[in-house]
């Protein structure tokens, strides 16, 4: 058998594929211990809503038929809840999918994406797939976005831009005059993608280092900004895989085009529709959330750590080499957190019981020392 008839080497794969790094779903609870908590995946831990249920099981009537292509019933109430126009709007399997889209439809090989990091893990993986090459800016001291070097680091090959704000894993919010500042500054060709997947957590007032802005308030003067939103975090339709962008043509017509073709079920267009019209309720249940990410914070501190500010429904704590260590004694107490190796835990605000068996885990982690 010779080379040339690929007996011997497989089918030929696309070379960015090699070492693209695997993304690391959040440990599911223990399911043996007494009690387990998942605060891995910055999931909501309230069940669905009553009215939110009912529509989606009697769309599972009819899932031996394709789901509406073009989810005209959630374009329209996205375009209602938003005040953007249904062109402005595509949707996708998650944020994620939206994100991927965007990826297709700017950059490829010789292409630069630029990115805080630590930030969020699907961006180097998404990045690379793609074939552009990403350019990693460090977080600031304070674990914040540093948008004066992202600024500096945009080069002519620069296609797209990511700012996660409120950001994951860090919780920290960059505010309206630094990304304005930043935003004049980015040229016109170049997207500009600022990702909110934990905009209902934000909770800012103009004094306190002033105000987090609104991503879909900046994008209506900016045609290369586009923001992505999801169902997943807040609306707790992890499981559903619904998100999407809002951005001016042709970006958002790029978007469409480049989709997975009947990606978002039917089961998750009137989920989210449903959650939409259930906002007050979900976002009462945000708001205890909110409540119970301050408590956290609070012991925290009062513990000792040192923990950034957080906007989002979740923690972090910079361990550096006792990371691992910390999130064995999390798991020994019952809750299951976010560890990346080597720099520190991401921990997910839960139910209060669990919230308060990781302050436990945290404060006898302190006095072992
Ligand atoms: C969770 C998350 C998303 C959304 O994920 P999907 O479930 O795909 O909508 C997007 N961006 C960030 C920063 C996230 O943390």
């Amino acid at each position: 058998m010779s080379e040339t008839s690929g007996m011997s080497t497989g089918p030929k794969l696309r070379a960015e594929l090699d070492g693209v790094p695997t993304y690391k779903p959040g440990r599911p609870a223990a399911a043996d211990g007494p009690v387990a908590f998942k605060l891995s995946s910055n999931e909501n831990p309230y069940p669905p809503l009553p009215g939110v249920m009912e529509s989606t099981l009697a769309a599972a009537a009819n899932f031996n038929r394709y789901p509406d292509m073009a989810c005209t019933g959630l374009m329209e109430e996205l375009a209602d809840r938003f005040g953007v126009p249904v062109s402005h709007l595509a949707t996708g399997t998650g944020s994620v999918g939206v994100a991927q889209s965007l990826l297709q439809a700017t950059s490829g090989p010789g292409d630069e994406v630029i990115y805080a990091w630590r930030s969020f893990e699907a961006y180097p993986i998404i990045t690379q797939i793609s074939g552009a090459t990403s350019v990693q800016v460090p977080l600031t001291a304070g674990e914040v976005h540093d948008l004066d070097a992202m600024a500096e680091a945009i080069t002519d090959r620069t296609r797209l831009i990511f700012v996660c704000n409120p950001n994951n894993p860090t919780g920290t919010a960059v505010r309206r005059a630094e990304l304005e500042r930043f935003l004049d500054r980015v040229p016109s060709d170049v997207l500009v993608v600022l990702d909110e997947a934990y905009r209902e957590f934000v909770r800012s007032t103009p004094g306190e280092g002033g105000e987090i802005p609104d991503g879909i308030e900046l994008y209506r003067d900016r045609p290369n900004v586009a923001v992505l939103r999801t169902f997943s975090k807040a609306y707790g339709l992890a499981g559903l895989r619904v998100g999407f962008a809002v951005a001016h043509e042709p970006v958002a017509a790029a978007l469409r085009k480049t989709a997975v073709p009947f990606g978002v079920s039917q089961l998750a267009q009137d989920a989210a529709v449903a959650s939409l019209r259930a906002e007050d309720e979900l976002l009462g249940r945000v708001g205890s959330l909110v409540a119970e990410r301050e408590r956290v914070h609070a012991g925290l501190v009062e513990q000792g750590w040192t923990v950034p500010e957080t906007q989002a429904n979740f923690v972090w704590l910079r361990l550096g080499e006792r990371t691992a260590d910390f999130a064995a004694e999390c798991e020994r107490h019952g809750v299951m957190v976010r560890p990346f190796a080597g720099e520190g835990v991401r921990v997910t605000i839960g139910e209060t019981e669990a919230n308060d068996l990781f302050l436990k885990a945290a404060e006898g982690f302190r006095k072992e020392g």
